[in-house]
C-alpha cells in the first residue's frame, strides 16, 4: 500500500481543476485514501493559495478559464513553489507532455484515470522528493567533509582543472610550504 503519511500528518493536495464535478470525484478519491484536499477552480486562485500552504503535491488541469496550467505551473516554480506538479490533461498528445514538463511539471496524467493511478504517482513523486533532498544533503555532507579533509591535511595539496591543468585551490599546507598566497 502506498505511505500517504508524511511526517506524521496527513499529506496535503492542492487541485486545480475548473470543473466542478471533475474536481469533486478527484478530491473524493484522495480524501477517501485519507489524504487533505483544497480545490482552486482556476489559475489565480492557485497562484495565491499555493505559496501560502506547503502542499505535498498540485495537482493541475491543462484547460482552466484564466491562465492554462502551463502557465500556472511556470509561474509555481517562479515563484519558488517546488511540490510536485502533476498535470491533468484530455488529449494524449506529446506536444502536451513536453510543454508540461518544459513549464516544470513532474507528470502528466490523460483523462479518465483512476483515483488509485493519481495517488500512485503522487505517491511515487514523493518519494522521488524525498530521495532527492536526502541525496543533495549527502552531497553537501561530503563536499565539506572533502574541503575540511583537503584544508587540514599536512601535504601541500592543489586542485588543477581538468581543461587546461590551471591551479583552482591550494590547501593551507601548501601555503606554509610554498610561500604562495591563496589570491596568487
Ligand atoms: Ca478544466
Amino acid at each position: 500500500e502506498f505511505m500517504l503519511v508524511r511526517e506524521n500528518r496527513s499529506m496535503r493536495v492542492l487541485i486545480v481543476e475548473d470543473e466542478l464535478r471533475m474536481a469533486s470525484l478527484i478530491r473524493r478519491g484522495l480524501v477517501s485514501e485519507g489524504l487533505a484536499a483544497d480545490l482552486a477552480s482556476n489559475g489565480e486562485e492557485a497562484l495565491w493559495m499555493a505559496p501560502a500552504h506547503d502542499y505535498d503535491a498540485v495537482v493541475l488541469d491543462v484547460m482552466l478559464p484564466d491562465l492554462d496550467g502551463f502557465e500556472v505551473c511556470r509561474r509555481l516554480r517562479g515563484a519558488g513553489v517546488w511540490s510536485p506538479v502533476l498535470m491533468l490533461t484530455a488529449r494524449d498528445s506529446v506536444e502536451d507532455c513536453v510543454a508540461g514538463l518544459d513549464s516544470g511539471a513532474d507528470d502528466y496524467l490523460v483523462k479518465p484515470f483512476s483515483a488509485r493511478e493519481l495517488l500512485a504517482r503522487v505517491d511515487g513523486h514523493l518519494r522521488l522528493h524525498r530521495l532527492r533532498r536526502e541525496a543533495e544533503d549527502a552531497l553537501r555532507a561530503s563536499q565539506a567533509k572533502f574541503s575540511t579533509a583537503f584544508d587540514r591535511s599536512p601535504l601541500a595539496l592543489t586542485i588543477t582543472s581538468l581543461d587546461d591543468s590551471r591551479l583552482i585551490e591550494v590547501n593551507e599546507a601548501f601555503v606554509r610550504f610554498t610561500g604562495y598566497s591563496r589570491e596568487e
